[in-house]
């Protein structure tokens, strides 16, 4: 086809207000050095390389022979609604019904939908930095405004200040955008500290975004919901995803679980958007809650193996440190000493040289939004779902050999 000149300025204006997961840029430059023959350490994608359990994928190729291969309800089948309000509830402590749940080509899609059904133009949003950096692009590109709240560095781990949160919400302040179990920094909260925000939420009268990608890959203790605490069941809306907890990132499977009236608008936005999530995927979906969880299991036992390994060599080179989170396969170093003697003061220079010395693969700081005023560490975020131990281990190898050189 002949290419032909496209006037592309008269886009709409939201367009430039569009951000992006810059993670995926990591990726594909992992992906361009392996293509040019160089030996490649995948630490920059929360994706995992570990086969989805054998009774999910049966399910789903059942599924496709017994021709669930039509529209299905745009909510989702009930099967799989029913399945994931006994779930979510019974790690939450809560009761659901189906008429809370609606099944979405993911966990992400949750983020625009809730923003859409929620935020007018103007709305202040309250949002993580650093964090998910799909929060801040659909916040702006909506047209509400983003106010970040900052991760911080302390003795045992990385959480934020309750008070600091309170400070910055104003009266146009409507929502707030949680991602408690967090992504990158594998932080989270304290029941007191899920308790003052709990009081916060009602003083401001704030609807919550509760980003629970993560709420099932644990190794230590239980995990718990801003959404359990009194009066907060019904403000509200629990990201769920298949990604992470079955190694189904690839799927597209994960739903918005919250108050009726918002799950009901979430749902004609699925019609609008996609009618309905694959239809035969879901019935996979209904497999892995209620099927043999011992799969499950050996993913996180494998995960957390990897993140003892990654822990240990990460904390072995000089100039760096690294804490250990029960939570998330994220790991998300201080390595401003290493870089600092190295000469480096930017973040993607130095993501770049890493890479073309070492082949170790990362993200950092910046794909996870803007350095925070004050923000003392500098840091580097490693995913280690997608990849083995022993390459773990060389990888981090080659990163210390570079590093202290
Ligand atoms: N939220 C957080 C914090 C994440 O890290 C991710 C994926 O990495 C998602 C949501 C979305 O995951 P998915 O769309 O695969 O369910």
């Amino acid at each position: 086809m002949e290419s032909q000149q496209v006037d592309l300025s008269g886009l709409a204006a939201r367009v430039s207000h569009l951000g992006s997961e810059t993670a995926f840029v990591a990726a594909a430059e992992a992906a361009a050095a392996a293509a040019n023959g160089q030996k490649v350490y995948p630490f920059h994608l929360g994706d995992l390389n570990m086969a989805t359990p054998e009774n999910i994928t049966e399910a789903a190729f059942r599924a496709v022979r017994d021709r669930k291969t039509g529209y299905c309800p745009n909510a989702g089948i009930p099967e799989l609604r029913e399945s994931i309000a006994l779930d979510v509830g019974r790690a939450r402590g809560l009761s659901y019904g189906v008429d809370n749940v609606s099944v979405q080509p993911g966990g992400k899609p949750v983020i625009g939908k809730f923003l859409l059904t929620t935020m007018n133009p103007g709305d202040e949003v309250l949002f993580p930095n650093p964090g998910f950096p799909i929060y801040e692009s659909f916040i702006g590109f909506l047209g509400g405004v983003g106010v970040p709240y900052a991760y911080e560095e302390r003795a045992d781990g990385f959480g934020f200040d309750v008070e600091a949160i309170a400070r910055a919400a104003g009266t146009r302040t409507r929502l707030l955008i949680l991602n408690d179990l967090h992504n990158p920094t594998g932080g989270e909260c304290s029941p007191e500290q899920l308790e003052s925000l709990a009081d916060l939420v009602l003083e401001h009268d704030l609807l919550v975004l509760c980003d629970e990608a993560y709420f099932d890959v644990r190794y230590e203790g239980s995990s718990r919901s801003l959404a359990s605490l009194p009066g907060m069941q019904e403000r509200c809306v629990v990201l769920y995803t298949f990604s992470k907890k079955f190694a189904m990132t690839g799927w597209r499977l994960g739903a918005a679980i919250g108050p009726k009236g918002i799950i009901d608008v979430i749902t004609t936005l699925n019609v609008n958007c996609e009618s309905c999530t694959n239809h035969f995927v879901q019935w996979a979906g209904v497999e892995a809650l209620t099927g043999d969880q011992e799969a499950p299991r050996e993913i996180l036992r494998v995960l957390r193996e990897r993140r003892d390994v990654a822990a240990r060599c990460l904390n072995a080179i000089d100039g760096v440190r690294c804490h250990i989170p029960d939570v998330t396969f994220y790991l998300y170093p201080d390595v401003g000493e290493a870089m600092a003697r190295r000469g480096f003061t930017d973040y993607e220079a130095f993501r770049r040289a890493v890479l073309k010395n070492t082949g170790v693969s990362m993200c950092s700081r910046t794909h996870f939004g803007h350095e925070a005023p004050g923000e003392r560490g500098r840091y580097l975020r490693f995913a280690y779902s997608g990849i083995e131990v022993e390459q773990i281990e060389e990888g981090l190898d080659r990163l210390k050999a570079f590093l202290e050189r």
